[in-house]
């Protein structure tokens, strides 16, 4: 569904990503790891076209999408989460995701009617499977750190896309939160369906869930492998015990 071939993206001299490969299948639910710094949220961008490549080819279903706008890469199907929380603040929860369906329907002039109807019973399915529909009516600013992590998630749900982007999804949660997060990640991924691209810099988070494991290093991918090749792999035990 998705390949990354020898990427390379610059800023001023720093070579932040410099060498990345990625395949991600149909339905598969991917990791990619490294420390921070690695190059991951800089990779992400450049998949969801916040930046353009240098160098090197990423097509996702065959079609080359290198250095096409965000919204032309949402349209064709890919939606993802920000390491830094992005939601509207002050709509409550329900409204939140709604948006994101609405846009996805391009019925979101509607949204300046008062029609608070549209689009109810999608928003409801969404926020039932992240397991947000008890707060659906609370301000999405009022959320707890985590809660507000999820609620991306859905507000990228929103989108229907057929590859879900997630960049640090666990990142400042608790690990009662942590694993509950992962739970669901891996849940999405088996009843809808979904193709799940995530990055972690924590590597013990990963192995339960991620059926293929790309680990990054100084902007240039290591190996993508099955978790039990990557735990064994020499070059990335270097890297990570070699420290960052
Ligand atoms: P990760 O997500 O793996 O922690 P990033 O992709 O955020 O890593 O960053 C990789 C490297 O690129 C870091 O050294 C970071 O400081 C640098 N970097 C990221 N974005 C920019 C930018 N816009 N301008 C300059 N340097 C950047
Ligand atoms: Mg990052």
């Amino acid at each position: 569904m998705l390949r990354v071939e020898a990427v390379e993206k610059s800023f001023d001299d720093f070579k932040a990503v410099n060498g990345a490969n990625l395949v991600v299948g149909k339905g598969e639910l991917v990791a990619v790891i490294g420390p921070n710094g690695a190059g991951k949220t800089t990779l992400f961008n450049l998949i969801t076209g916040q930046l353009k490549p240098d160098e090197g080819r990423i097509t996702f279903k065959g079609e080359d999408i290198g250095g096409l706008p965000p919204y032309e890469i949402c349209k064709k199907g890919i939606a993802r989460s920000f390491q830094i929380v992005n939601i509207f603040p002050r709509l409550t929860v329900f409204e939140n995701v709604q948006v994101a369906v609405l846009s996805q329907q391009r019925k979101s002039s509607e949204l300046l009617h008062p029609a608070h109807n549209i689009a109810v019973e999608e928003t409801e399915v969404i926020l039932e499977s992240v397991g947000l529909s008890g707060k659906a009516l609370e301000v999405a600013g009022s959320l707890s750190h985590g809660d507000q992590k999820i609620l991306e998630i859905a507000i990228a749900l929103g989108n229907e896309p057929e590859l879900l982007i997630l960049d640090e999804p666990t990142a400042g949660m608790s690990p009662e939160e942590t694993s509950a997060t992962m739970e669901l990640i891996k849940r999405l991924a088996d009843t809808r369906g979904l193709t799940i691209l995530f990055c972690e810099h924590d590597m013990e988070v990963v192995f339960s869930v991620a059926q293929s494991i790309m680990v990054m290093h100084q902007g240039r991918t290591l190996v993508q492998a099955e978790p039990q090749e990557v735990r064994r792999n020499k070059e990335v035990q270097e890297a990570y015990l070699g420290g960052e």
